[in-house]
């Protein structure tokens, strides 16, 4: 399998290739250049490893099989995970089910992708005989950061650096990050907001005098977000293992055409859904779920996309996003691997913040693509709404997906909705939803819904209060490469005793 950029600017690269680069350098997606078929009806007995053995092979062929069952199985077990099945699928209603994506070490649905990503990353970099230590540099605004340390950590020849905003995080979110322990994890909080993060890390990865610097000295920069192909192709297993789950316990019969509702943010899970669909899964519809940024839905219904609107922070913030990643891949595929059209409308994007597609296009997605948006209040609603009805306690995120689904009012297929993030995350929305008490004390309200649920609080979150912090390095926004550059020659004075 070869890779190929979505604006048809590079030459063709190997899977390790396009996992080690993470983007296309000029600019552009790796994507695969044909889409595999897998035969899901013999998979019923499989278990979430030999599926994921199944799905990843045909992707990452120049890995061998030792190597992508190394992967699979350091990732996805009982230690890193609550269970050996990694996901759960619930019965909500009737024709609705909830496939639980956070049953990982942070309680975050990418640390599905993000516990086997780094491992993916250890072996490409081997084969394609990179030797620099790689700093993985992220900015967050709270959950990924805190998934992205838990993948990385102890990783060999392999760094990560975090930055978060020193007050724009919640109590549970900073304290998950700042005591993260392993050997090459660094944790740093910036005074500023997330956007300041961000645009320190966006300078550190263009800085060319920096990069030749570190290059000179044995060390490179990467990033762990969803623009690499490595985070993007370990999300198509869910969909299989959640519609063999579906038909084991009898609610659809093998064959049958199932809906998958995602909540969206930048576009990569249910991105990966589509891939599902491609490789042979029956999905009906892909429905894409947007909170009040709903530059997706206005996009899918009129065929423009305009990121430049008002920017709002919502009760879902790991769907508050504006520019969507990996659209581009989808619209890849959809237009036919058109890269002429896609460059030119990420050309318009990028110099007139918005492109508008054809109609042809529009029709395509459409075949395969419903969307819509929830507000504030919809969201606390169904909370509500949800929880009397089925004593089920779902997080925010999980429901702009559910929301969604009811306002469209499907019946005529069974319907998956993903949930993206553990009640406990964001305990208190959740309990704003559920009782209209607005606490501000989110230890007390994972208590609270322990209680109303009768579930155990998340492993990830509990006893948070009394573990060691790690971490408390607190900074001017100015001050980011500084300080990257004092772990950096830290971590060359350790190996080679001189400075960079
Ligand atoms: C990242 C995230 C999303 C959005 O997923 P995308 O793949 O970026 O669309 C939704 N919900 C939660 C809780 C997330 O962390």
């Amino acid at each position: 399998m070869l890779y190929i950029s979505t604006r048809g600017n590079y030459h063709h690269v190997t899977a390790s290739q396009a996992i080690n680069l993470g983007m296309v350098p000029e600019s552009g997606l790796f994507v695969p250049q044909k889409i595999p078929v897998v035969d899901y009806a013999n998979t019923t007995q499989c278990s979430y490893q030999e599926l994921a053995e199944l799905v990843l092979k045909p992707y990452l062929s120049d890995f061998t099989n030792n190597e992508i069952k190394w992967c699979i199985d350091s990732a996805y077990n009982s230690n890193n995970f609550d269970s050996n099945s990694i996901i759960k699928t619930i019965d909500l209603y009737q024709n609705m089910s909830i496939m639980e994506l956070w049953h990982g070490p942070t309680a975050a649905f990418k640390d599905i992708a993000l516990q086997i990503m780094p491992n993916f990353l250890q072996l490409a970099k081997k084969k394609s005989g990179n030797k620099s230590h790689t700093i993985i540099l992220v900015a967050t605004s709270g959950d990924t950061g805190k998934a992205a340390l838990e993948g990385f950590k102890n990783s060999e020849g392999i760094s990560i650096i975090v930055f978060y905003p020193h007050q724009g995080v919640s109590e549970i979110q900073k304290l998950q990050m700042d005591t993260t322990d392993g050997n090459n994890t660094h944790v740093i909080a910036v005074k500023g907001n997330f956007d300041d993060c961000q645009t320190g890390v966006k300078q550190l990865f263009s800085d060319v005098a920096l990069r030749q610097k570190l290059q000179n000295n044995g060390f490179e920069f990467s990033s762990a977000n969803s623009i690499n192909w490595g985070r993007l192709c370990p999300q198509i297993v869910y969909y299989f293992k959640s519609y063999i789950d579906l038909v084991e316990n009898g609610k659809i019969k093998i064959g049958e055409k199932i809906n998958y509702c995602i909540p969206t943010g930048n576009f990569g899970n249910i991105l990966a859904g589509f891939y599902a669909k491609k490789m042979g899964l029956p999905i009906n519809k892909l429905i894409c779920a947007s909170n009040k940024n709903r530059v997706l839905s206005d996009f899918f219904s009129s065929g423009v996309y305009n990121s430049h609107r008002e920017f709002f922070r919502t009760i879902s913030p790991s769907m508050d996003i504006l520019i969507s990643s990996n659209l581009e891949r989808f619209l890849f595929e959809v237009t036919g691997h058109d890269s002429d059209k896609v460059f030119s409308w990420y050309d318009s994007l990028y110099k007139n913040s918005q492109f508008t597609v054809d109609q042809n296009t529009i029709e395509t997605i459409n075949s395969t693509m419903v969307s819509g948006w929830i507000d504030e209040n919809q969201i606390l609603s169904t909370i509500r709404q949800t929880y009397d009805k089925t004593g089920y306690i779902m997080d925010t995120h999980t429901s702009v997906g559910v929301a969604l689904c009811k306002q469209l009012g499907f019946t005529d297929c069974h319907t998956v909705v993903a949930s993206t993030a553990s009640p406990y995350k964001f305990s208190c929305d959740v309990l704003k939803g559920i009782e209209n008490i607005n606490s501000v004390d989110e230890f007390e309200s994972i208590v609270k819904i322990s209680e109303l649920s009768s579930t155990p609080v998340h492993r990830a979150l509990d006893n948070l209060r009394n573990r060691p912090v790690n971490h408390n390095r607190v900074i001017e926004p100015g001050d980011m490469e500084k300080a990257v550059l004092y772990i950096i020659d830290s971590l060359h004075a350790s190996s080679k005793g001189q400075n960079v």
